[in-house]
């Protein structure tokens, strides 16, 4: 926002070019109404969820940490987001491995000390800095040895002025630059018709505010300071939580409220259905599966969130909890978030299972059979189950795995299938709290504290890419143990590109018995690939994050990380967890720049600590960054800052009357 534009003028205002102006913009009218705003405009702004007059003036920018104004660098400052102004001193340029680059920019402040900026890929910017250019710019400063850096630099173009007090800044429209964007929203708050725009009224408990529509929409996008703004977005952010929580109660709502079949689990029965699992379970998985029985036995529907670290056994908990359905001639849905893991999940399961009279089915996208349509069975399938032509007769428990990628919209078309079926939720995923209120809000959680014996946690270890002969020797190290190694590769790549895990299984394949498995390989492919994996005919398995969830393979004790720099805390964490489930301990390498993440990851084994770590490192932009979680459409809601409003908001959502 240009510290000199226009500002608003007062509600009501009365000066005679306001009375002559006729306001031409209702809020429900379609956004192409908005003068410059053609069909495709319109089509991306609906990938947004803006489609009406109203929703852009509601397409909030958000504020970000106050800058520090600098004269020069400062040891005080480092870590902090910083504005600094400096005469380009000189301009260079490295090509580094697999065709990036990196401009490096140093400048010289006006006490003569000097501080620097990188640009990653975008070498032409070698071009557009001259020597005594002056450039003000804006990012995080940090120290690298003896030299000052602003790290993530936005420069401000020359001439600019610069931003006020309140720095705000509007999320990403594909397809649509900002000050377009901006340009759009100031002729709508200019124009649109007030009279027409209301809001509706909050649930009893949270408190209305004496500022009109107007007032709180003005107050969003032209602040005049950082109070003002954070009054507006707090109560917008009310309005936020009470669509997230509305879903959250509707599911609790409708598992409480109605009829639920029941399924006792005497001892007799207890001990048929542990023994169909190879193993004796934990204290920890024992006590889980008590809990399951108590609650499927009930009164009303279970609504559990079975919440353990990757590694503490949960598949087994859950089959012992779908055996007591399955006694009853009842169904099992269990939805998992890949056919991968479905696979997996029924190749192990059909094996527990064999001549019990239960019958193990698979439903995914390119396995879809006719499922038994009645008698004891449990279904494993990915989101084809969810699909509206699957009937499940008899449907008496859902079980969802690794839940982070559904959300609970989700969840609840599968719960709709079956007549108020009690609902199990599994995941290793560290949720941050703030998720765990909203995308588990409606369910009870148990815990799985300990791992099984001989399961001790993964270690991780940094590797600096040049140290990449390293990793190989573990490789061969591990394989001569008679262990099986994961390799993982960001991306697939095209033919030819370095980095790309097509390339990295080539180099391989020089040296060990290997198999490769992506997303764009046939599903039999990857299947046999995996199986040639599981049965030791192959020793390194390389694939993309398709491995990522849930692959069993208890030879594995190795997992190497291709660009590890390129993953979230979550993914690394998951990664780690597929090694080390046999007898013999696992290890992984993270090979790649040494970024905080991967530090984290090093440094700590414990999952919960992890997730903190990991939303600290991120900040709230983008919480846990899956499509279904339902945090990518807040604007004005901050996930990390606001855990008080949610909590708040839930309780008046939880004690307004249905409608
Ligand atoms: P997660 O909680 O990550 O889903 P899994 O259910 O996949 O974990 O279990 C991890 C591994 O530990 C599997 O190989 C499983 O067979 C094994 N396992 C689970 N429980 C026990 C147990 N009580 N004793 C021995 N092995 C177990
Ligand atoms: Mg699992």
């Amino acid at each position: 926002m240009g510290g000199s534009t226009e500002r608003e003028a007062p509600a009501g205002d009365a000066t005679p070019a306001a009375i002559l102006r006729t306001s031409s913009l209702t809020p429900d009218a379609l956004v192409v109404t908005v003068p410059g705003i053609g069909p495709t405009t319109a089509n991306r702004l609906a990938d947004v969820s803006v489609t009406s007059v109203f929703e852009l003036a509601a397409f909030f920018p958000r504020r970000y940490r106050a800058l520090r104004e600098l004269e020069a660098p400062d040891e005080s400052a480092i870590g902090e987001l910083v504005r600094m102004q400096g005469e380009v001193r000189s301009v260079s340029m490295q090509w580094l491995p697999g065709r990036r680059s990196m401009v490096t920019v140093t400048f010289a402040c006006a006490d003569s000390s000097t501080f620097q900026a990188a640009f990653f890929n975008q070498p032409w910017l070698k071009k557009s800095y001259t020597a005594g250019q002056h450039r003000t710019l804006e990012g995080t400063l940090l120290k690298k040895g003896k030299r000052f850096v602003i790290s993530a630099a936005k420069v401000l173009p020359q001439g600019a002025v610069a931003d006020g007090e309140v720095q705000l800044r509007y999320p990403e429209v594909e397809g649509i630059s900002s000050p377009r964007l901006q340009k759009w929203i100031a002729h709508v708050l200019d124009e649109l018709d007030w009279n027409l725009v209301t809001l509706p009224a909050l649930p009893s408990g949270l408190e209305e505010m004496s500022l009109s529509p107007r007032e709180l929409l003005l107050a969003m996008h032209r602040p005049k300071n950082v109070e003002q703004h954070e009054q507006a977005r707090r109560h917008f952010a009310i309005r936020e939580a009470i669509k997230l929580f509305e879903a959250v109660e509707r599911a609790r709502r409708a598992r409480a409220q109605r009829p639920a079949a029941t399924f006792a689990v005497d001892p007799e029965m207890a001990e048929r259905i542990l023994a169909r699992v190879p193993f004796e379970l934990t204290a920890a998985q024992d006590a889980a599966v008590q809990t399951l029985w108590l609650k499927l036995a009930g009164p009303g529907a279970m609504g559990v969130l079975l919440q353990g670290d990757v590694g503490t056994g949960k598949t087994a908990v859950a089959i012992a909890a779908g055996l007591a359905v399955c006694r009853k001639d009842g169904m099992v849905a269990f939805l998992a978030p890949t056919e991968l893991l479905a696979e997996q999940h029924y190749t192990t399961v059909s094996g527990w299972l064999k001549g019990s009279g239960v019958e193990v089915a698979l439903c995914t996208a390119s396995h879809r059979r006719k499922l038994p349509r009645k008698g004891p069975r449990i279904v494993f399938g990915t989101h084809a189950l969810i699909a509206g032509d699957v009937e499940m007769p008899g449907l008496g428990l859902v079980v969802v795995d690794e839940q982070h990628r559904f959300g609970v919209n989700q969840r609840m078309k599968l719960v709709n299938k079956g007549e108020n079926p009690h609902v199990l939720v599994m995941t290793a995923t560290p949720i941050p709290r703030t998720q765990a209120l909203v995308s588990f809000g409606d369910l009870d959680v148990v815990t799985l504290a300990a791992r099984p014996p001989g399961r001790e946690a993964v270690r991780a270890f940094h590797l600096p890419t040049e140290k990449w002969a390293r990793a190989m020797r573990s490789i061969a190290r591990a394989v001569k143990r008679e262990g099986r190694v994961f390799v993982v590769c960001p991306a697939v790549g095209q033919e030819g590109e370095k980095g790309g895990v097509v390339r990295v299984h080539e180099a391989l394949q020089k040296k060990f018995r290997c198999a490769l498995v992506h997303g764009r390989i046939k599903q039999s492919e990857r299947q046999r690939a995996l199986a040639l994996f599981r049965e030791g005919i192959v020793d390194v398995l390389v694939g993309t994050t398709v491995l990522e969830v849930g692959v069993d393979v208890p030879e594995a004790t190795l997992i190497v990380v291709v660009g590890a720099d390129r993953f979230g805390i979550a993914t690394l964490h998951q990664l780690r967890g597929r090694v080390g489930r046999g007898r013999r301990r696992g290890m992984a390498l993270l090979c790649g720049p040494r970024t905080e993440r991967v530090a984290a990851i090093c440094a700590t084994t414990d999952g919960f600590e992890l997730a903190e770590r990991d939303l600290a490192l991120r900040g709230s932009g983008e919480l846990l960054g899956t499509q279904q979680s339902g945090f990518q459409e807040l604007l004005a809601l901050d996930p990390v800052e606001d855990l008080d409003v949610l909590r708040r908001v839930r309780e008046a959502v939880r004690n307004q009357d249905p409608q």
